[in-house]
């Protein structure tokens, strides 16, 4: 447990008695909390405040009970932490993964807050999911269990209200029976309760994109603060999901080359760069393993047997697949073969120990919540679109997430310099996060 000076330490102990068995949520406080000392010392009546702002608004959890394709009767758990609407309705992603539980659906809900605040846009802080696997059900079993699961959700939802989005294990497939069942019941068609919805039904352009772009304008900017960039770089990027997968599709059009990325059996190093066309087709047409990468590739590319793929010498490294997959002895290989930049694309993945051994050698390192608040940004885009019943064109809206995305940057070195950290966009984004949602909630009163 970390040690936090004066009035810090004793909000922290109310948090970590208050939550016991939650060691992914108590290392998103602690992170926050890190950053925050010299903003309470100029500020003390932002101590009550961050009492308040760690206790969830609502936590919702309900049984999801479903039909597999045999017949048998399946349970599962559904959570929804509708965490701070200070600055607008609930918004964040579901996620559906075997190890999703309270800690987890909390630790997101959390870095949520602070992250839709820093993207300047009137949304608060949410997050749901369910301990379903996707992996391996037949598609009528996928639509059964998102259909039972929106049965519950539904009377908690609303365009003003919490609009969920997507996640791990929730794409624009899950998104659709959801929305589905949601309309259903309600009888109305309400496209702003949910975003990540399809083109035809009430989606944006940009949004499957977003996350993995952002992430990659950021890191790109980070590279601009040092007068570098892209183009000529060898990059890694974990995961082969949605995040990665558009974040390896910005890297190659900024002239970078991704070296390296994984999926949750290990990963695969393609010195001449991931082929998107083969990754898309085993990740999202096949839903397969990264071995099949490989066999269709040929080419030269192999699959990783030691280590990490953090191990792999590169000048950039993208974690964006899922928390704490990046640990200290990463790091250290990271800084050995002299990494220059590491963004989070996915929350969480640096560990504690990891985020201090990078910081420690100077190389630049976003954080999640700053890093891949593109995903957000743009689901808030889509919500104003379906407000306006307005669709907007792909360039258009990719300029507004580029814009949104270089204000954010921009805020969290200001923020971090006006703070005596320059260059720490951890702090940055922890501090100028929260002091906009820590003066809404003092405007409005004791709620
Ligand atoms: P997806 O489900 O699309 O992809 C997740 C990827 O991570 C898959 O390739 C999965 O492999 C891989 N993975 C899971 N566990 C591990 C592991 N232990 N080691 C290596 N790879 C692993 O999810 P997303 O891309 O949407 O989300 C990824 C991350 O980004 C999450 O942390 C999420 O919270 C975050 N994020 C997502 C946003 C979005 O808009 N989608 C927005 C902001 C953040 P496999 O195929 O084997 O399951």
């Amino acid at each position: 447990m970390s040690e936090f000076s004066g009035a810090l330490q004793e909000v922290y102990d109310v948090v970590y008695r208050r939550n016991p068995g939650e060691p992914e949520f108590h290392q998103a406080v602690e992170e926050v909390f890190e950053s925050l000392a010299p903003v309470v010392e100029r500020h003390p009546e932002y101590v009550d405040i961050l009492t308040r702002m760690c206790e969830p608004e609502r936590q919702i959890i309900f049984r999801v009970p479903w039909t597999d394709d045999s017949g048998r009767v399946q349970i599962n758990r559904g959570f929804r932490v509708e965490f701070n609407s200070a600055l607008g309705p609930y918004k964040g992603g579901l996620r559906f993964h075997p190890s999703v539980n309270l800690s987890i659906v909390k630790f997101l809900g959390f870095e949520q807050i602070f992250k839709n605040s820093l993207t300047g846009l009137p949304i608060g802080g949410g997050k749901g999911g369910s301990d379903f696997d996707p992996k391996g059900k037949s598609d009528a079993e996928v639509m059964r269990f998102c259909q039972s699961f929106m049965t519950e959700l539904y009377r908690h939802i609303g365009d003003k209200t919490d609009v969920p989005a997507g996640d791990i294990g929730v794409g624009g497939r899950e998104i659709g029976y959801l929305f589905g069942q949601y309309k259903r019941i309600v009888n109305r068609y309400e496209s702003g309760v949910l975003t990540g919805k399809g083109l035809t039904w009430g989606g944006s352009q940009v949004r499957p994109e977003a996350t993995g772009y952002g992430t990659v304008f950021f890191a790109s900017d980070m590279l601009g603060a040092k007068g570098d960039s892209f183009e000529g770089k060898k990059v890694l990027v974990s995961g082969s999901g949605n995040v990665a997968t558009y974040a390896i599709e910005k890297i190659h059009e900024l002239g970078g080359t991704v070296i390296g990325c994984s999926d949750s059996s290990g990963y695969v190093v393609d010195e001449k760069g991931i082929d998107l066309d083969i990754l898309k087709e085993v990740k999202q047409v096949r839903r397969g393993r990264l071995s099949e990468y490989v066999e269709l590739r040929g080419n030269g590319a192999t699959l990783g047997t030691e280590g990490s793929l953090w191990h792999v010498p590169a000048d950039a490294a993208l974690p964006c697949a899922t928390q704490n997959e990046l640990d200290a002895d990463d790091a250290a290989a990271l800084v050995k073969n002299g990494c220059k930049v590491v963004a989070e694309g996915a929350n969480m993945p640096t560990t504690p120990n990891a985020i201090k051994i990078l910081q420690g050698a100077g190389v630049s390192f976003g954080p999640g919540k700053a890093a891949n608040a593109g995903g957000v940004a743009t689901s808030a885009l889509e919500m104003q679109q379906n407000a306006s019943r307005d669709s907007w064109s792909f360039d258009y809206t990719q300029n507004r997430l580029r814009d949104i995305m270089s204000a954010l940057h921009d805020n969290c070195l200001t923020t971090a310099d006006e703070y005596d950290a320059p260059g720490n966009y951890i702090v940055g984004a922890n501090i100028a996060g929260f002091v906009q949602v820590a003066d809404a909630m003092l405007a409005l009163g004791v709620i």
